[in-house]
Formats: structure tokens, C-alpha cells, sequence
């Protein structure tokens, strides 16, 4: 880090982490878009969530999901673990507490890659610390087709998660922003735009701010009385 970069991340004011929730329906495309932005950002960890659901070849436990049994899942809800769960096509998914709350804490952003039923948990918990974007795809017949594209999953679950994104779409209403990704690269920076705004929102409402611009009228009357 450069002596001006380092000075800079000294004097960041400081806020409180950011609850940024992203829902779509299976297939539109929010895995990729959400793993690309951990990537590209700094201060941004995905909260790892744990699901009852078998694991697909391409997916690592405890990077994308830690797999674990229904009475692992069931123990972890009776002792309040999870901030939120529920059970989507079948399968029980949460996102453990503990994380996330160590996060906001210590002004660190958190990226949920969760369902509606979850971000409605979420709201009712944490609703002024969260933002949430929910992503459509551009049209059935294309949601269709990347389900297939993905060839990771058999034709009935694929049909069972056609049927659960009627479900689902419906709720688009419920989120702060929407996103029809047509394109990837666009929606990406849609995406982005969206976290960094909501950032430097935060930093506004931020009590160092005060501090900081009271200390810089006071210094700007030193030297100009
Ligand atoms: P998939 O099985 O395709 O990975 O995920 C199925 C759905 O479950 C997706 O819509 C995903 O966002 C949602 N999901 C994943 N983890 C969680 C979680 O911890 N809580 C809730 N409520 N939904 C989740």
C-alpha cells in the first residue's frame, strides 16, 4: 500500500457494515454476479450459509454452502444459530448468526445470497442496517435456458425451480433495487454502483462525520478568522 493510500485508509470514517442482500429466482444469474463482486471488492465477505441440500460437483463445503445434516440444521435453529432460515425447493437453508453480527460490528460488509423469505427475516431484525437488490432475468424462455446451461441439475429439479421462480418473483417489490440482467457485464456495474452509493450513504449519517467536519470549520476559522 503507498504511503497516500495507507493515510487514506487511516482517516476512512467510520460506519457501521452494510447487510447487502441479494435474491433472484434460481437461474438469473445472482451467483455470478455475487461471486464476482466478492472478488472485486474489499470489505465485502459472503455470508457462508448452511443448507440440508446434497452438494452439486462444482461446489466446495464451506466455501459456497457448509453442507450439513437436517438434525445438524434443526440443532443449529433450536439454539438460535441462524439469523434466518427457511426451506426452499425442498431443502432447509440458514445463515448462521454469529458472523454476520461480528461483521456489522466491526464496520465490515456482508453479502447474503439469500431467498425472500429470508431477506423478510432480515428486515424485521435488522431492516435500517440492510440493502437488497433483487435480480430478474431478461424473460422466461431465458431463464429456462440457463438453468439448462448450467447441466448441473436433473430436468425435475430444473422443472420444480421453474415453478418456484413464480414463487418468488412476485416479491420483487419488497427490495430497495431491481435489476434485469441482460447482460452480465452491465449488471455487474449496476450491482457495484449500488454498494458504493449505499456506502457513502452510510458514511453520511456517520457521527465521525460530524466530528470530522466540526474539527474543519473549527481549523478553516485558525486559519482564516
Ligand atoms: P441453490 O440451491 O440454487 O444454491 O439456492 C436455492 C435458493 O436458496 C436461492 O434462491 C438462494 O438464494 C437461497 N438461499 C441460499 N442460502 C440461503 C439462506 O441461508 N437463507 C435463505 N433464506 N435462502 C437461501
Amino acid at each position: 500500500m503507498s504511503g497516500l493510500a495507507a493515510r487514506a485508509k487511516d482517516e476512512a470514517v467510520a460506519r457501521r457494515g452494510i447487510l447487502f442482500v441479494v435474491s433472484s429466482p434460481s437461474g438469473a444469474g445472482k451467483t455470478t454476479l455475487t461471486r464476482t463482486l466478492i472478488e472485486k471488492e474489499n470489505n465485502l465477505n459472503l455470508s457462508v450459509s448452511v443448507t440440508t441440500r446434497a452438494r452439486r460437483p462444482s461446489e466446495i463445503d464451506g466455501v459456497h454452502y457448509r453442507f450439513i445434516s437436517m438434525r445438524h440444521f434443526e440443532a443449529m435453529r433450536a439454539g438460535d444459530e441462524l439469523l434466518e432460515w427457511a426451506e426452499v425447493h425442498g431443502n432447509c437453508y440458514g445463515t448462521p448468526r454469529e458472523p454476520v453480527e461480528q461483521a456489522l460490528a466491526a464496520g465490515r460488509d456482508m453479502l447474503f445470497d439469500i431467498d425472500w423469505q429470508g431477506t423478510q427475516q432480515i428486515y424485521q431484525r435488522m431492516r435500517s442496517d440492510v440493502v437488497s437488490v433483487f435480480v430478474l432475468p431478461p424473460s422466461a424462455a431465458e431463464l429456462k435456458a440457463r438453468l439448462e446451461r448450467r447441466a448441473e441439475d436433473s430436468e425435475e429439479i430444473i422443472a420444480r425451480r421453474l415453478r418456484n421462480a413464480a414463487q418468488e418473483i412476485p416479491h420483487w417489490t419488497e427490495y430497495d433495487y431491481v435489476l434485469i440482467n441482460c447482460d452480465l457485464h452491465e449488471s455487474f456495474a449496476q450491482l457495484r454502483a449500488i454498494l458504493t452509493a449505499e456506502r457513502l450513504k452510510r458514511i453520511m449519517h456517520s457521527d465521525d462525520l460530524e466530528t470530522r467536519v466540526a474539527k474543519l470549520l473549527a481549523d478553516l476559522r485558525q486559519i482564516a478568522p
